[in-house]
């Protein structure tokens, strides 16, 4: 991986954000059903093919020569792509690229993960909603908890050096586990972030019944001596808070809170190539046609930078609209 380079000025918005760190969709199939993403599973829709590693070669690079240096692969499920050693080293390569993520739902972690390490993987965040074996099950629609903790001893012995583990808070079905995660923690220098249940455009009665906000479970950390841990200038959205009896950290990451797009550090490019300026936006941009031909690096730098002026302030969630967005898996959540 290439360390310095001169690459151009950090991406900017209208309202002064800067934009470091790209979420990359490589695919919006999954293996998983969860109940508040997939509940019936993937749908092939026919439409065309998601990127392939060439183009997302000159994705990355274009954003990267912006400044960019932090990619998020993410999906759908990104291990299911089968060039997914080839995809890591080729965004390692990129010069500027510093950091190389994925979010996965773990189920092939114990088989996979040596590759991707060895391709120029450094973070990894794993999503996992419960503790309990059956609730699992229950949740995602697969009983592969046992293999999701044997990936993640694995990403611990690798040496891996961020792994993060990513829990959707969902009332009445895992809202009561807070203390298992703690205990969860006490020996293991992992972090876990909560994320509150958004609602997209497809799971309007589940949000109903099943969101909780995050103020719930700061309540209960404060209440057992855990304390705010603060924050760097250019910190991402979640609020990281700390024990001194516990190795790991806990994490909340509210998206209703007032203040959370101030912080927004991230653009997003679906796995057919469009570019989403918010999660919940209103309309994406097609990049793809410039990705096919390293001589259109010009104009596709300028469709960039040009969209950056139209990112909005912040999401409608709170006024009930949900963009674009049916489902998070369709975007690359
Ligand atoms: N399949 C991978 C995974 O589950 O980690 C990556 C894609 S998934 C869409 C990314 C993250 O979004 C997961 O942590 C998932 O739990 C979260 N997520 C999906 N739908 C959500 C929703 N409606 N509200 C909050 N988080 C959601
Ligand atoms: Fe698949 Fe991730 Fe959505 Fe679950 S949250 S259905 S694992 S894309």
């Amino acid at each position: 991986m290439t360390a310095a380079v001169s690459t151009g000025p950090l991406l900017a918005d209208g309202f002064g954000r800067r934009f470091p760190y790209l979420r990359l969709s490589l695919t919006e199939a999954c293996n998983f059903s969860c109940s508040y993403c997939l509940p019936d599973g993937y749908q092939a829709d026919g439409r065309p093919r998601f990127l392939e590693v060439d183009e997302i070669g000159r994705l990355v690079r274009a954003f990267a020569t912006l400044g960019m240096h932090k990619i998020r692969l993410t999906g759908g499920e990104p291990s299911l792509r089968r060039d997914l050693d080839q995809i890591i080293e080729r965004v390692a390569g990129t010069p500027g690229i510093r950091k190389v993520a994925i979010t996965t739902n773990g189920t092939l972690l114990p088989r996979r993960l040596p590759g991707w390490h060895r391709a120029g993987l450094t973070a990894l965040n794993v999503s996992m909603d419960s503790l309990r074996r059956e609730r699992f099950h229950a949740i995602t629609g697969h009983d592969r908890l046992p293999e999701i903790l044997e990936g993640l001893e694995l990403a611990q012995a690798i040496g891996l050096p961020s792994v993060k583990l990513n829990a959707v808070l969902l009332r009445g079905l895992n809202d009561d586990e807070l203390p298992a995660w703690m205990e969860f923690l006490r020996e293991r220098p992992l972090s876990v972030r909560f994320i509150e249940l958004m609602r997209t455009g497809d799971n309007a009665d589940y949000f109903q019944r099943h969101h909780l906000s995050a103020s719930t479970v700061v309540e209960q950390l404060l209440a057992a001596g855990w304390r705010l841990r603060p924050r760097a200038a250019d910190a991402g959205p979640a609020r990281e808070y700390t024990h001194p009896a516990h190795r790991g950290s806990i994490g909340v990451i509210a998206p209703y809170s007032q203040d959370f797009c101030q912080g927004c550090n991230r653009l997003r490019v679906t796995a057919r190539g469009d570019l989403r300026l918010c999660l919940f936006g209103e309309f994406g941009v097609p990049l793809r046609p410039l990705l096919q031909h390293d001589d259109d690096r010009d104009a596709l730098l300028a469709r960039i930078t040009t969209q950056l002026g139209l990112k909005a302030a912040g999401h409608g969630l709170h006024q009930g609209r949900t963009g674009l967005t049916p489902n998070l898996a369709s975007i690359g959540g």
